[in-house]
């Protein structure tokens, strides 16, 4: 393995990072990291057109977020900078230059128009257009011009793109460290344009000589750009350079169906594709996030870990610093991964379980305190008695809105289930024993109730579970007797008169 290890994510400010380019720049950062290298943020924002407003800080926010730290990058700085592709065009500039005078580079001038033409001329006869082997000495570039015409189309102001000039007749030997060895004929490949017309390098030729002049020993991102590895691995051999290793993760699959998990998939199908919430600055559309659905980073993070890469054991949990020390590039598997958002919450889940009393309860004091909700007196004692049902935090509101409000409805199920006859008389005489009592708390209100229903002669559920019904509105919610000693004496005695009114008129 190459040392000092040193990665890059590089994501192009197009939009909201996608949950799959949180899962590559994860698996960036674990190798990083095992191996006490950097992890390196380059934005590649060379196609000004595709510029979204906004992309790049939700970037930094989103790795951030997900406790992803970044060594060297645009706002981190670092001695390999600038580390925004937009700020380096004197770099690349010179090295293309430097193609172009070793012969693996040329001009080519030929319009859109010419270009539109040809490929109609193909489809007409069944063929496809490439510019490639085959045509490019056929064409408007600066393979079939002296110098001095060239030098002379130049100067006219003519537009032109630089293509490489691939090789021809080889057999390419490439290797990626997910799928092993590559084979592939060069012929097959197109002259790619390295250069723009106007003035900015690709994606294909920024990135390349970046990585170099980045010293990055390690690339590991996405499928989708194994097309690109053959004309990536011919770049760095036309300026001499040793390649860095490759590495494609699989794809991340829709949780139904065929084809991957895109960006429109989430609000379709019901789950975040995004870390954090995005609003789109044209659209004014907004995407769920993570975050803001109420799970923890640690839980996005271990559940991204899991898609695409395996252990070699059940284990499922793991820390930031656990994947880190357990990660191996080797364990990453080739074929695609479900998404699965049933998962992601069974994450949350454990993750909200692993917290202690006290950091749940700072946690729930901070959301009241965002949704302007009067943090109340028994607050500990209403959380945990919920806890064990939480999946997220704002679930507390959900589980417990009864300890804030007595029920203004009661559920009819519940009560066809429960309320019967013999009822209102029960639940008064309990009342006229509940007015008697003092001590409220959960322990001797269960002892005293317990011998109340016993000398009733009635079954427990006979009077629990309207009970239930009077404090809660439903059936559901936790142990009754924890509820009453919680809401104390008086609370309970007018929950329990409201709901006989209630029920009563009408039923
Ligand atoms: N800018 C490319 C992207 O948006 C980077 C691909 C790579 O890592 O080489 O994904």
């Amino acid at each position: 393995m190459k040392t000092p290890v040193r990665v890059r994510f590089a994501p192009s400010p197009t939009g909201p990072l996608h949950i799959g380019g949180v899962r590559t720049a994860l698996y960036n950062y674990l190798l990083a990291k095992k191996h006490k290298g950097s992890f390196i943020l380059r934005i590649e924002d060379t196609d000004q057109s595709r510029y979204v407003e906004g992309a790049e800080s939700y970037i930094q926010n989103a790795l951030d977020w997900c406790g992803l730290s970044v060594d060297e990058g645009p706002s981190t700085g670092g001695s390999y900078g600038p580390y925004r592709q937009s700020e380096r065009q004197a770099v690349y500039g010179e090295y293309i230059q430097k193609l172009i005078d070793t012969g693996h580079a040329y001009y080519a001038f030929d319009t859109q128009d010419q270009l539109d033409q040809y490929r109609k001329d193909h489809e007409a006869k069944g063929k496809t257009f490439i510019y490639n082997w085959h045509n490019r000495n056929k064409l408007d570039n600066s393979l079939s011009l002296s110098e001095d015409e060239l030098q002379q189309k130049i100067a006219s102001g003519m537009p032109y793109v630089i293509r490489y000039k691939c090789p021809v007749d080889e057999q390419l030997h490439l290797h990626d460290e997910v799928r092993g060895d590559i084979r592939i004929e060069s012929n097959i490949l197109d002259d790619k344009v390295l250069y723009k017309s106007d003035g900015m390098p690709t994606y294909h030729f920024a990135n390349v000589v970046d990585d170099h002049l980045m010293k990055i020993t390690h690339v590991i991102r996405g499928e989708e750009w194994l097309p690109s590895l053959a004309l990536h691995v011919l770049l760095y051999r036309s300026f001499g350079w040793d390649a860095p290793s490759f590495a494609h993760l699989p794809l991340i699959l829709k949780p139904v169906g065929q084809g991957k998990l895109s960006k429109r998939d989430g609000d379709k199908m019901g789950f975040p594709v995004f870390p954090l919430e995005w609003t789109d600055p044209t659209s004014g559309q907004t995407s769920a996030g993570y975050r803001e659905q109420g799970y923890f980073p640690e839980a996005v993070i271990n559940m991204l870990a899991l898609l695409g890469w395996s252990p070699g054991d059940d284990r499922e949990l793991f820390t930031l610093e656990e994947l880190v020390n357990t990660f191996e590039m080797e364990r990453v598997n080739t074929s695609g991964a479900k998404f699965d958002p049933e998962k992601t919450k069974w994450f949350q889940q454990q993750y909200m379980h692993q917290l202690s009393d006290d950091e749940l309860l700072e946690k729930v004091r901070r959301m009241l305190e965002k949704e302007s909700i009067q943090v109340p007196e028994q607050l500990n004692k209403i959380v945990l008695s919920v806890r064990e049902r939480l999946i997220f935090v704002k679930d507390v509101l959900e589980e417990t809105r009864f300890y804030f409000e007595p029920p203004k409805e009661f559920d009819p199920k519940a009560i066809k289930k429960a309320w019967k006859n013999e009822t209102p008389a029960l639940l008064e005489g309990l009342s006229e024993h509940y007015k008697k009592c003092t001590d409220f708390s959960q322990e001797n209100i269960a002892d005293t109730t317990k011998e109340w229903i016993a000398s009733q002669d009635v079954g427990m559920g006979k009077v629990m579970m309207p009970l239930r019904i009077a404090l809660v509105g439903s059936l559901q919610g936790p142990d009754v007797f924890e509820i009453i000693s919680i809401l104390g004496k008086e609370e309970t005695l007018q929950r329990i008169a409201f709901s006989l009114e209630q029920i009563s008129a009408s039923t």
